[in-house]
């Protein structure tokens, strides 16, 4: 199961599978947007790839108690390790093979970078690899190698993550990075009430943050924060004039549907071009 499907259960396609709400929404946006059709058709492989995955994952065990997960995290400390996430290492190569190939088929990556991919995901160093991208020290310099990784490790962050979230909350953390895995946000969604949560970009974990600062460098002055929104204002980008980083988000209050972040990270294309050109002038 998908943890980012929510709502009502999606429509039947024109076959008789039923299909994840996220790969329904990228085939409409695709229809509506035909220049975000390629980036629909890559996002909608590297979903297929990884539910196929998700789907044999076993939940993990975590022995920490309540009380010790929360008094880690009035100490700022995210909740993660790494020897705590049930990695299966067959199923890890797995996806990083099948990652890479997506990306080669959609020629995002070129022969040359997918022949050094996929020697990363046959190597016996392979948890090694995956342990520096995790802990933020990567020693790998390959294109696009974050980007497979984040794919092929995110299942088991995202399983991981979800049965820390049974036992603790999130909405009081207010920190800049994620209190899961301690990745730096991707996204972030505007609530009903007009508070701010951030997305993180590696296992989808939310959680609360001041409403105006910038995420990246805790900026919090509002003259140096420029705005800009699409035409029907569901989606947002704050740009931070000292870090010169952005954050992109979906605002609840002007749209029916609740986060789909594979689907809202594609959506939102046209608003990283108007940020890059806004920037170039
Ligand atoms: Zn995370
Ligand atoms: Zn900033």
């Amino acid at each position: 199961m998908i943890p980012s499907v929510s709502g009502p259960p999606s429509p039947p396609s024109s076959g008789s599978r039923v299909q994840p709400r996220d790969i329904v929404e990228l085939k409409a946006l695709a229809e509506r947007q035909p220049e975000l059709a390629p980036a629909a058709a890559l996002q909608i492989d590297l979903i297929e790839a990884v539910r196929r995955v998700q789907g044999r994952i076993t939940t993990p065990w975590i022995e920490a108690s309540a009380d010790t997960l929360n008094v880690r995290l009035s100490g700022g400390q995210p909740l993660l390790e790494f020897a705590q996430i049930a990695f299966d290492w067959n199923d890890v190569r797995l996806l990083t093979r099948q990652v890479t190939d997506v990306l080669r088929r959609h020629e995002v990556i070129d022969a040359a970078t997918a022949a050094a991919l996929h020697a990363v995901g046959r190597s016996p160093t392979l948890p090694d690899v995956v342990r520096g991208w995790f802990e933020q020290h990567p020693a790998l310099e390959i294109d696009m190698l974050d980007e497979v990784l984040g794919w092929a490790a995110r299942p088991y962050l995202q399983r991981t993550a979800e049965v820390l979230q049974q036992r603790v909350s999130f909405d009081r953390w207010g920190r800049r990075v994620c209190p899961a895995c301690a990745a730096e946000p991707e996204f972030s969604v505007i609530t009903m009430n007009g508070d701010r949560q951030l997305v993180c970009g590696r296992c989808h974990v939310r959680w609360g943050y001041n409403a105006i600062a910038c995420p990246y460098c805790g900026n919090d002055d509002r003259t140096r924060i420029r705005s800009m929104a699409t035409p029907d204002g569901m989606y947002r980008v704050a740009i931070c004039a000292p870090c010169g980083r952005y954050i992109k988000a979906l605002d609840t209050r002007k749209t029916t549907r609740p986060l789909l972040l594979y689907v809202d990270l594609i959506a939102t294309l046209p608003l990283d071009a108007a940020v890059m050109k806004a920037n170039n002038k």
